[in-house]
């Protein structure tokens, strides 16, 4: 055997450490890149934000490029157990560590954030999102005519809000968004822009979205962090008894799934109409917009458990109005039958998949709070 396959056998051994066998960034299994000045093993989706960062990152392939011996050594003495205790060490427990699924900002903040800015290696180096107050200018959405104006945004962990103003010399806001319904997700998609977030609150039990972006990455991924902080101070207060573990995955919440379906109504004789649904399973919310972009829901239905008279079945009632898509849905609830209509048989699995994880998850008091709510309002 050459040098050159002895040093790729080696390397390929350094796979089987710990912490090296998923993505140094992102977690996803069975990284096939590595950065030789850093000392990590990373993906390839990841390995393509590393080579932004040139004078920081220099990236290989580990099964296509050639490495020499002082570079497998340099791995071999490194890794990402290792260099995670360097650049992880003073990660606070509300930042937003992505995953693989998450849209590129976020990714490529948390790259930068570690390795260009040192920003978990020194405390000073998170004002930004640290500090409880935070404010600035963000694009936001027309609420009807859908163009995206300048808007001056104020985050108060002490007033507990998120406020924003049509100019900013007023002192009056257009509106104040409580901390503690409030949540922040990424959706650039939706919304049409790399760096798109949505807001959500809840304006007299129903949900309100606003959507906004920054130009620059790094702002508007230090707002959604800043939003978490707040979020996490104010669940600190709310359940003085829970654990960083309890809390950290209710500072905000990612869409499990969303998507157009058709719905028809109470008497399943209307005729079914295409929405786009949207479900927010950490709050057992499931709603429907004429456009994904709307202001506010069109209806909600709430999952609640199935112990309680909620049950997802296949397929529609018999009597369904005839006109709609082929594969249906039916959610029960104590109070009436919805009845939806899929285009695929994948989405109809897909959405009965996630609707039943929902049902099965016990309820918590507040949850049962929310529930009364709902059977009043709807
Ligand atoms: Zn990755």
């Amino acid at each position: 055997m050459g040098d050159k396959e002895v040093n790729k056998k080696e390397l390929l051994q350094l796979l089987q450490m710990p912490g090296n066998g998923e993505c140094a960034d992102c977690g996803k299994p069975g990284p096939e890149w590595a950065s030789y000045t850093l000392g990590i093993f990373i993906c390839l989706s990841c390995s393509g934000i590393h080579r932004n960062l040139p004078a920081i990152s220099r990236v290989k392939s580990l099964e296509l490029d050639f490495w020499d011996k002082e570079q497998v050594q340099f791995m071999h003495g490194h890794g990402n157990q290792y260099v995670s205790l360097r650049f992880e060490v003073r990660v606070p427990p509300f930042y937003y560590r992505p995953t693989s699924g998450d849209c590129q900002v976020l990714r490529e903040q948390w790259i930068r954030a570690k390795y260009e800015r040192n920003e978990f290696i020194l405390q000073a180096n998170q004002e930004a999102y640290s500090t409880g107050y935070r404010e600035g200018n963000l694009w936001k959405r027309g609420r009807d005519n859908g163009h995206f104006q300048k808007r001056k945004f104020v985050l108060s962990e002490k007033e507990g809000t998120l406020k924003y103003f049509i100019k900013s010399d007023f002192k009056e806001p257009k509106a104040e968004l409580k901390i503690a319904e409030l949540n922040a997700t990424f959706q650039p998609d939706k919304i049409g822009n790399p760096n798109g977030l949505q807001l959500t609150y809840l304006k007299d039990g129903s949900t309100r979205s606003l959507f906004v972006y920054h130009n620059d990455g790094k702002v508007i991924v230090d707002w959604f962090n800043a939003i978490r902080a707040v979020r996490y101070h104010y669940l600190k207060v709310a359940f003085p008894g829970a654990s960083d573990k309890d809390i950290t995955p209710r500072l905000t919440r990612n869409y499990v799934k969303e998507g157009y379906m058709e719905k028809t109504g109470p008497k399943q004789k209307e005729s079914f109409r295409k929405r786009w649904f949207t479900l927010d399973s950490g709050d057992r919310r499931l709603m429907y917009f004429k456009d994904p972009l709307d202001a506010f829901a069109k209806g909600e239905i709430f999952l609640g458990n199935v112990d309680h008279g909620y049950s997802i079945q296949e397929g529609f009632p018999a009597g369904t109005a005839s006109q709609h898509f082929a594969y249906g849905i039916t959610i029960i609830t104590p109070e009436r039958k919805y009845v939806l209509a899929c285009e695929t048989d994948n989405e109809q699995a897909a959405w009965i998949t996630e609707f039943r994880k929902v049902i099965v998850r016990p309820m918590s008091p507040q949850e049962y709070s929310v529930e009364a709510n709902f059977r009043r309002r709807h």
